[in-house]
């Protein structure tokens, strides 16, 4: 890239195109199951909106979002697939709920007791999923309450059911047994008092996790977040190895200069230079979502080689020590992805900052534009976002 995209020296990539593929390899191992992502918190940091365009042209049933601000801008951008709010949500949001058309989650009789008020007064319907807590204790209905819930439901006219779901709380540990209760609680529900009744509700339980590890998760609805996003929670499986991951960060060398030895680099002089060497300095920081811990911990490619991030990361940018190799002002560099033979996977750069991938995602906010790629009507197009 020649030209800076919206004349800044650090942006990320996110490859449109792949994301579709990644979508239709969870479509054909989930079968017959209904797609539903959710791309809360601006789409795990790849932008809300081009991501929800591209969902929909990948014919996803549903959207998820974390709250009604998002449901509410996905709305505005023109959205109108079904979304789901899957947070609980507050008195003062549904009439901005309903007015919307956005689904939400009910987890109580409370709630439920309040949006019939509302609706009542307002003449509007809603569609609803009901959430059941099977062992997160986040929020949704405990089990054995979950009857009396969608019996009161059934009652008042202006809900439909369209959904009942649950959330699993270890599903990134292939091995923990407590998945399996979980979905085994949640089943038990559906057949006995779902099934047979209401047969179109549609039942839903599976993130990435389950999806990738635990396969009779997948019920009539999936929601993976991650995966879509092309990372799993813990290491690949085989029926979805070519999923892959869409997101890339690059930044432009900024400055390039000679340091004599002995010499404290950055805030704290925590790094300090050997002999006489070449420094460059990057302009990212972690004004921009780039973690501190990464200082001296973290690394960059440039010119295909990888280096040492060298001293603490300020909130605007930070130095490599490139020793004697070869670099100019302008080079394109890369903190996460590849160049050349190297890469930096984000589950490298999570691992360094003992977090996970979907935080590092997340943290990523919006001075740094983010720069699309995609394949429409056979050619390639790209846009900021
Ligand atoms: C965020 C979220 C998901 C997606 O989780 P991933 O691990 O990213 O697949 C699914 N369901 C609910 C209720 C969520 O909050």
């Amino acid at each position: 890239m020649n030209k800076l995209p919206l004349g800044h020296p650090a942006w990320i990539e996110i490859d449109l195109q792949q994301f579709k593929k990644n979508i239709a390899i969870i479509r054909k191992h989930i079968g017959k199951s209904k797609l539903c992502i959710p791309i809360k918190a601006n789409a795990y940091g790849h932008g809300l909106i081009p991501i929800a365009r591209a969902a929909v042209d990948a014919k996803v049933d549903y959207l998820g979002v974390a709250c009604l601000q998002e449901g509410v801008q996905l709305r505005k951008a023109g959205v109108l697939i079904p979304i789901l709010v899957l947070g609980a949500i507050h008195e003062d949001q549904i009439s901005d709920l309903l007015t919307h058309e956005l689904e939400f989650t009910i987890s109580s009789l409370y709630k439920a007791k309040m949006v019939a008020k509302q609706c009542q007064e307002s003449k509007q319907k809603c569609r609803v999923h009901i959430e059941i807590d099977t062992g997160m204790q986040r929020t949704g209905v405990r089990p054995d309450s979950a009857l009396e819930l969608l019996n009161y439901l059934n009652t008042e006219s202006c809900f439909e059911v369209v959904g009942i779901y649950s959330h699993l709380a270890v599903s990134d540990e292939p091995d923990n047994d407590f998945t399996q209760y979980q979905i085994q609680k949640f089943q038990d529900f559906i057949l006995k008092y779902v099934r047979p009744k209401h047969p179109n509700i549609i039942c839903h339980i599976a993130n990435s996790g389950g999806i990738s590890y635990f396969s009779d998760s997948c019920l009539d609805m999936v929601r993976p977040g991650l995966l879509t996003f092309g990372h799993f929670p813990n290491g690949t499986i085989e029926a979805l190895q070519d999923i892959k991951s869409i997101f890339t960060l690059k930044a432009k060398i900024a400055y390039f200069k000679v340091v004599e030895a002995g010499q404290g680099i950055s805030y704290g002089h925590t790094y300090k230079t050997q002999e006489q060497t070449r420094v460059v300095t990057i302009p990212v920081g972690y004004g921009d979502g780039l973690r501190r811990e990464l200082s001296n911990r973290g690394a960059v490619i440039i010119r295909g080689q990888r280096f040492a991030i060298s001293g603490t990361i300020c909130m605007d940018q930070f130095m490599v020590d490139i020793h004697h190799q070869e670099a100019f002002v302008g080079d394109e560099i890369v903190l996460i992805g590849t160049q050349g033979k190297e890469s930096i996977t984000l589950e490298e750069m999570a691992r360094l900052c003992n977090t996970i991938t979907y935080e590092i995602l997340c943290g990523f906010n919006n001075r740094l534009p983010r720069y699309y790629s995609d394949i429409h009507e056979g050619k390639s197009i790209s846009f900021t976002g």
